[in-house]
């Protein structure tokens, strides 16, 4: 028998399947296997399975070996690998990785076992004891231990009597040793919270809806209308129907309450995939989905992927959180590989959101989607009122801090009575640009093309892109001017202004500066869910859907920030942004606040949000997308060509615009926009950016196909061309 083999390495020019022969080896298809590859050994899976080669059998390598004692692909897995290589065009060896975790491939973990001893049941204890000779106190022991105790590990036993006493014992019969393997379980502590509830109307109606429609349903209900419960008891029947379920967060170091639900109610059933495990980690709670002992595989987008068999259930939640889109070869959609997933599998898929993305809404009110609707909070806790602070109004007031009159009071009032509050506002660091008041200089990163942050408590300039650090500067480069601006708000300046006004407050700060290990988030959230901090303050992170009940006022320091930016969805985001802080806010039986701090209080996306109004906002929304060719009504393409070699990188977009000139001259009538240019950042990390920009409003399958040809036919190892489909942010 042949196997038809892709080996591991993701260079076009090797993207074909080669044929082995199994000879003994025992693989099949879906196996990891080494095979033989010029002059090395190389790692490949099989794909599939023949009787014969067109190769001449002489000239054949066979299999070296099967690395994993079961398939690590399924069958199902092979087939949705060929369904992203054929959409995304991108190599199967770089489809396949998807699907184990990386530290997985290189072979660097194993499952780790232990030696446990146990008693011998050939002899009774008592003839032991009696036997051993006197003085022989250590040898009692481990006898009585193991007699108390039953199986124990060795490293135990070694560690509390001797090495030697075990080793003793074991040479006269008495103990048995076995390998066992043993388990590195991440998170161990994370459970609670998941106590089974009855279902309100409005979720139960959610469930049945969901289970009696055989299209994928988006879940919309608004912030605190019990969503995570709907997902738990859809989980709870698909399991108790002998099938398996995904569910995917955002970001699972953010929102550690879901995961906790979930362990709570379904114990080990649940694994979770994340990026910040350790790699045994990730390899055991790979394994145990593999081996169907975990039935439910949680984690953020990768987590699509989990090696699960009997599949019923995939649910998306905050189906409109950016993380879903894949920044890497190859550069996925969440939601459409879910989509194929779930037809390959017979699954339901559900994607749950309080503010859907506009291109999802439609679908649903197109009939493309089942829609299940939960429009009010669990126990119909009423939605927080928002109120407006126009700073700009407060300026001419004479009020030039962060904070408005309003948002003051009410934080006052909140601290009072002894509950919490979160602020919310845009950036990171103390201060945003560094300027020269002189000649207007702007201090920029060398590597990258944008302007640095200072950071306070470090007293450095930081570039956001690639992290390198800079002194702060003393005097202009330019102009040799002292006069140097700092200026804007940060994180950091908010929680020092803060604690001047609130000298008692415990203010805890959550952005990318205080995150930066593993457990960061973690820490910070646990804290203040513990009621050990008053204040929260924090960039995009707190937005996420943090349940705190005793939050009964979030202010949003500006709420403008986020519409000004080029994209054509900064609407959306500012919607949805606005939408979910504020979702923060009296959660539990208090009515909650928000601060809305803004100078253009009269933005009708701002007045949508402020009267929780989805469906305006959505309106007016695909108005204005429609009336200018902007997705979901177009398509946008992006042919990225990226080259440390400004030069080549020059050279590159001259013939990528050639070649895409020639399907703009085919398609004439399909193009809204069409033209090549530097990239919005010319350089990040020091590679030199350009861009082909295109806008497609109908035949838009075969342009697309014709642009991912041209960036794969140019990709080379001094360049790098790749396509991006209506990307979500243009930096
Ligand atoms: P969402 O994800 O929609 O924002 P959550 O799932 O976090 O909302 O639920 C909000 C709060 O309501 C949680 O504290 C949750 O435990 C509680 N809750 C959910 N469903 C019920 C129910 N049926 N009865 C009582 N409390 C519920
Ligand atoms: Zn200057
Ligand atoms: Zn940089």
């Amino acid at each position: 028998m042949i196997a038809k083999v892709i080996v591991d390495i993701a260079t076009s020019e090797l993207d074909r399947i080669f044929d082995y022969k199994i000879g003994y080896s025992g693989a099949v298809q879906g196996s990891r296997v080494i095979v033989p590859f010029g002059k090395f050994k190389t790692e490949g899976f099989v794909i599939g399975v023949k009787e014969t080669s067109d190769y001449p059998e002489e000239k054949l390598k066979s299999i070296i070996r099967v690395v994993d004692e079961v398939p690590a692909l399924t069958k199902e897995n092979l087939r949705l690998a060929e369904f992203i290589k054929n959409k995304y065009h991108s190599s199967m060896a770089s489809v396949l990785r998807l699907f184990l975790p990386s530290e997985m491939r290189t072979g660097k973990v194993r499952s780790k076992t232990a030696t446990y001893i146990t008693l011998s049941d050939t002899v009774s204890v008592s003839e032991m004891i009696s036997s051993l000779r006197k003085g022989a106190d250590k040898q009692l022991a481990v006898l009585e231990f193991l007699r108390d105790n039953g199986k124990t590990k060795q490293s135990i036993l070694n560690e509390t009597f001797s090495a030697g006493a075990v080793t003793a014992l074991k040479n006269k019969g008495f103990l048995v040793a076995s390998e066992e393997k043993i388990l590195r379980t991440p998170y161990k502590d994370l459970s609670g919270g998941g106590e089974r509830v009855k279902l309100t109307k409005e979720q139960e109606l959610a469930v049945n809806s969901i289970e009696n429609s055989d299209k994928p349903t988006l879940l919309k209900g608004v912030t605190g209308s019990g969503k995570t419960e709907v997902y738990l008891q859809l989980i709870e029947r698909v399991i108790k129907d002998g099938k398996t379920a995904i569910m995917l967060v955002p970001e699972i170091s953010l929102t550690p309450q879901t995961f906790s639900r979930l362990r709570s109610r379904f114990g080990d059933k649940c694994a979770i995939l994340h990026s910040g495990l350790s790699a045994g980690e990730k390899f055991d709670e790979w394994w145990r989905l593999r081996s169907g002992e975990a039935l439910i595989g949680v984690g953020a987008r990768s987590a699509i992927f989990a090696p699960l068999e009997n599949l019923g259930l995939i649910i998306i939640d905050e189906e409109h959180d950016q993380s879903y889109e894949s920044e890497s070869n190859p550069r996925y959609v969440t939601e459409e590989i879910a989509l194929e997933r779930a037809k390959l599998s017979g699954a339901k898929l559900v994607l749950g959101s309080a503010t859907p993305n506009v291109h999802t809404y439609l679908k649903a009110t197109t009939g493309e989607y089942n829609l299940a609707e939960m429009k009010e909070r669990v126990n119909g806790r009423p939605m927080p009122e928002i109120i407006i602070a126009d700073m700009k109004e407060e300026i001419r007031r004479g009020n030039i801090s962060p904070f408005s009159v309003a948002l003051k009071q009410e934080l006052k009032n909140t601290l009072d009575k002894g509950n919490q509050a979160i602020i919310f506002l845009n950036r990171r660091g103390y201060s945003q640009k560094v300027i020269c008041r002189e000649c207007g200089y702007v201090a920029k990163c060398l590597n990258c093309d944008v302007a640095l942050h200072y950071h306070r408590a470090e007293s450095v300039l930081k570039c956001h892109f690639c992290n390198s650090q800079y002194h702060m500067l003393t005097a202009c480069p330019d102009c040799g001017s002292v006069s140097i601006n700092y200026t804007g708000t940060g994180t950091q300046k908010v929680v020092d202004e803060l604690q001047q006004l609130f000298p008692t407050a415990k203010i805890l700060r959550m952005d990318n500066d205080t995150t930066q290990n593993k457990e960061g988030h973690f820490k910070i959230l646990k804290e203040f869910g513990e009621k050990k901090a008053d204040i929260l303050v924090g960039t995009q992170m707190v937005a996420k859907g943090h349940d705190f009940p005793s939050v009964t006022l979030v202010g949003i320091l500006d709420a403008d920030m986020s519409l000004y930016f080029s994209d054509y969805r900064s609407g959306e985001r500012t919607f949805q942004l606005v939408t979910q802080v504020a979702g923060r806010s009296g959660r539990a039986d208090e009515k909650g606040k928000v601060v809305l701090q803004t100078y253009s209080p009269k933005n009708p996306v701002l007045s949508s949000s402020i009267s929780y109004d989805y469906e305006n906002f959505f309106k007016r929304e695909c108005m204005v997308r429609k009336a200018s060719y902007f997705p979901p009504f177009s398509h946008i393409l992006r042919l990225m060509v990226e080259s440390e070699d400004e030069e080549t990188a020059i050279n590159t977009l001259k013939s990528a615009f050639e070649k895409a000139r020639e399907v703009y001259g085919n398609y004439h009538g399909s193009f809204i926009y069409f033209d090549k240019m530097k990239s919005p950042v010319k350089k990040i990390k020091n590679k030199y950016r350009f861009q082909i920009l295109a806008r497609i409003k109908d035949n838009y399958q075969a342009i697309e196909d014709e642009f991912y040809d041209i960036a794969n036919r140019l990709t080379s190892k001094k360049v790098l061309c790749y396509l991006e489909v209506n990307p979500s942010s243009v930096s």
